[in-house]
C-alpha cells in the first residue's frame, strides 16, 4: 500500500512537471473558462426567464385538485359521477390545457408537464370496484373509471393517465390477501399512486392520538405488505383533521408528505408559502347547482380559466420555479435556488 501511495505520488509529479513546462496561462484559461461558464449560466437563465414570460408561467399559482368518489350509472349521492360524466370532466380538463400529476408529486415539488400547460390532480377515495376492477388477465373493466381515464388518455396525446387512489379496507370490494395484492400491484405498475384514507373510515376528529396511529398505521402496513407501496400522503375521511394535524403526517408506521381535506377551494402551488402540506383543499367534482353554485368544480374551473394570473401554469422545466416578479414575496424559501422570477 505504502509503495502503491508513492508511486502514485510519483507519477503525479512527473505529470505536473510535464504540464508545467510550457504552460503558464493554466490558471489564466482556468479563470477565462470559469467566466465562460458563468456567463452562460447568466444567458441560459436570461433565455429561460425570456420562454417562461412567454408562455406566462405561474409556477406559484394554484392547482386544482380533484375529489372523486364512485363512477357507477345510476349515482345516488352527489358525490357518484355517471361514466358519462366522469368521461366529460376529464375532456374538459383536456381542452383548457390540464395535465394530470399525482399527489406525491405535487406535495414533493416534482411538477413536470410540457410549457404552458397546467397541473390537476386526480383523487379517488374510498377504494371502490367503480374505480377499477380488472379481469383475470389485468384488464380493467369498461366505464370504471381507470378505464375511461386510460382512454381518454390514450385519444389525447399529452393526457398523463396520473391519478392518486386513496384506499381504505374495502380494497375495491376484495377481500383476499391475493387479490387484494392483484389491486395495488396493478396500480403501482402503472405507475398510479396508492395513498392512505385509514382502515375504517372513521371521522379521525375526536379520536385519541392512539386510535389515530391505528387507523392510519395499520392500514399503512398492509398496503406495504401487499405491494411494498409506502404510500406519501393521506386523503383525511370527511376531509377532518385530527385534534393535531401532524398526527395524520406522523406515526410509527406511517410518514406523510401531504395530508388532503375534503373542500372546496384549489390548492396553493407547493413553492408558495401559503401552502399548508398538513390541510391542503380539494374540490368536490360537480355542475354549478345547489351548493356546488360556487365551491365545486365546474364553478372554480370557470374562476381559473377567467383568473390565468391566479392559476398555476409550468414553465416546462421541472427544476426551476417561474413566476412574475411581482409574486416574488410568496416564494418558499427553500425553493429559492429554484426561482426564475421574470
Ligand atoms: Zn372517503
Amino acid at each position: 500500500m505504502r509503495l502503491g501511495i508513492m508511486g502514485g505520488l510519483g507519477l503525479i509529479a512527473a505529470v505536473a512537471m510535464v504540464s508545467g513546462c510550457d504552460s503558464p496561462p493554466d490558471t489564466a484559461r482556468l479563470a477565462d473558462s470559469k467566466a465562460d461558464a458563468a456567463t452562460k449560466v447568466k444567458v441560459s437563465k436570461a433565455a429561460k426567464a425570456k420562454a417562461a414570460a412567454a408562455v406566462k408561467a405561474n409556477e406559484l399559482g394554484q392547482i386544482p385538485v380533484l375529489m372523486f368518489h364512485r363512477v357507477i350509472p345510476k349515482p345516488t349521492t352527489t358525490d357518484d359521477r355517471t361514466p358519462k360524466q366522469f368521461r366529460a370532466d376529464l375532456e374538459r380538463l383536456v381542452k383548457e390545457g390540464y395535465v394530470p400529476i399525482t399527489a406525491a408529486e405535487m406535495v414533493s415539488g416534482k411538477i413536470d408537464i410540457p410549457a404552458g400547460k397546467h397541473p390537476v390532480v386526480l383523487t379517488f377515495d374510498d377504494s371502490s370496484p367503480s374505480q377499477l376492477t380488472l379481469n383475470q388477465m389485468g384488464v380493467p373493466q369498461k366505464d370504471t373509471a381507470v378505464e375511461i381515464l386510460l382512454d381518454v388518455a390514450a385519444k389525447n396525446p399529452g393526457f398523463r393517465p396520473a391519478a392518486t387512489f386513496y384506499v381504505t379496507r374495502d380494497m375495491f370490494g376484495k377481500s383476499t390477501p391475493e387479490e387484494q395484492a392483484q389491486m395495488l400491484l396493478w396500480l403501482k405498475n402503472h405507475n398510479f399512486e396508492i395513498g392512505n384514507h385509514t382502515r375504517d373510515h372513521l371521522n379521525l376528529r375526536g379520536l385519541s392520538h392512539e386510535k389515530v396511529e391505528e387507523q392510519i398505521g395499520s392500514i399503512a402496513k398492509q398496503v406495504g405488505t401487499l405491494s411494498s407501496v409506502k404510500p406519501t400522503t393521506i386523503s383525511l375521511p370527511y376531509g377532518n383533521q385530527p385534534r393535531k394535524k401532524q398526527w395524520a403526517m406522523r406515526g410509527k408506521h406511517f410518514k406523510h408528505q401531504g395530508a388532503f381535506l375534503a373542500g372546496y377551494t384549489p390548492a396553493q402551488a407547493p413553492f408558495s408559502k401559503s401552502f399548508d402540506p398538513a390541510g391542503i383543499p380539494r374540490i368536490k367534482v360537480m355542475e354549478k347547482k345547489g351548493d356546488c353554485k360556487q365551491f365545486c368544480s365546474h364553478a372554480w374551473l370557470d374562476w381559473l380559466k377567467n383568473n390565468p394570473d391566479m392559476r398555476y401554469t409550468s414553465d416546462g422545466d421541472p427544476r426551476t420555479v417561474a413566476y412574475p416578479k411581482y409574486k416574488a414575496p410568496y416564494l418558499r424559501k427553500s425553493f429559492l435556488t429554484w426561482s426564475l422570477p421574470y
